[in-house]
């Protein structure tokens, strides 16, 4: 099996039914909301792929799609060479050892009433694997230390208010990595942390990937926080992909407008390299009513009279019709 195969996005769409028009309205169609709209990527063994985008673009919703927790509307999902578009309940439990997630808030995804042994020990009771206790044991104070804390003893016996919001973190991602995952789905694993921490977790991530051979879907809103640890990076628009690259491809030579708007707003350390801010005007559009043409069109700084009729695909929109973007944007 190659590489490619591993994980393979094909024509993935996830819409959410927005009820029936009000009595006053024109029309009587039934109303869509277009959370992920046709997303297409592949992931490779032990890559690190950035999903970027504002709130609401659905990369959230693609993770729950990855993780089986919503069913698509269309498209496939092949992991391994196996469809795992649509499972049975016992292979979803399988998949999802094999695909775990780390949650934004670990305020939250801490059950406060279990010590952190408990915590990380649990994903193998529900799993049912390890099942003598002295292998358990080592699992997870393995995990715990590979996820930084070290020595796993001190924290044992500990509460998840006893510990710095960094630590919670740690231990979520040790309750994800005590089932021996092959890819972690992270949405957004560092924006409830203190700047001063947010290094350190993405660091282990980066360090997880090389130790522990895992790939990593880094969900996040900020494309300054990946520029360091990511292999590729995948900017979604409204449901969509509208550009994906290499990190450096992305960083140094954006194709999409709404790509160099994102790099426009990141603060450069050096004063002399200073970049021109892009500023996006307008609301991003409802995702029920979206605009014809290029969903973009509405706040594309450079869009053209047949922006708003002729909706590019993909592949055509960063290698043809970007071109005379490029000429308009710097
Ligand atoms: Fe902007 Fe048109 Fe390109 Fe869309 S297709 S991003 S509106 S230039």
């Amino acid at each position: 099996m190659s590489d490619d195969q591993f994980l393979k996005v094909r024509g993935l769409k996830k819409y959410f039914d927005a009820g029936r028009p009000g009595l006053l309205s024109s029309t009587k169609t039934p109303r869509y909301v277009h959370a992920v709209d046709g997303v297409d990527f592949t992931l490779r063994r032990s890559e690190v792929l950035a999903l970027v985008g504002e709130s609401g673009c659905g990369k959230s919703t693609l993770s729950l799609l990855l993780m089986g927790l919503e069913d698509p509307t269309e498209g496939t999902i092949t992991f391994e060479g196996n469809d795992i578009t649509h499972l049975k309940d016992h292979e979803r439990k399988e998949l999802r050892r094999k695909i775990q997630m780390v949650f934004q808030d670990p305020y939250e995804s801490l059950n406060p009433t279990q010590t952190i042994e408990e915590i990380v020990n649990e994903p193998l009771l529900v799993h049912g694997i390890a099942t003598d206790k002295n292998e358990r044991d080592e699992r997870v104070k393995k995990a715990m230390e590979d996820a930084g804390l070290k020595p796993a003893d001190v924290y044992l016996g500990r509460f998840p208010h006893e510990l710095s919001g960094g630590q919670r973190q740690r231990v979520v991602i040790a309750a994800a990595l005590v089932l021996e995952p092959e890819i972690l789905l992270a949405d957004e694993p560092v924006s409830m942390l203190d700047v001063s921490i947010r290094a350190e977790i993405i660091n282990l991530l980066a360090e997880l990937r090389i130790t522990r051979q895992i790939a990593v879907i880094f969900i996040t809103h900020d494309l300054g926080s990946v520029g360091f640890f990511a292999d590729r990076v995948a900017v979604m628009y409204l449901g969509r992909i509208v550009e994906i690259g290499t990190m450096l491809e992305v960083l140094e030579k954006p194709q999409h407008p709404y790509t160099k708007a994102l790099l426009s707003v990141i603060p450069v350390p050096n004063p002399r390299m200073r970049r021109e801010r892009i500023i996006l005007q307008g609301e991003t559009p409802n995702p029920i009513d979206l605009p014809t043409g290029c969903r973009f069109h509405p706040r594309c700084p450079v869009a053209m009279p047949a922006c708003r009729v002729s909706d590019p695909k993909f592949e055509i929109l960063t290698k043809t019709h970007h071109a005379a973007c490029l000429l308009l944007v710097k």
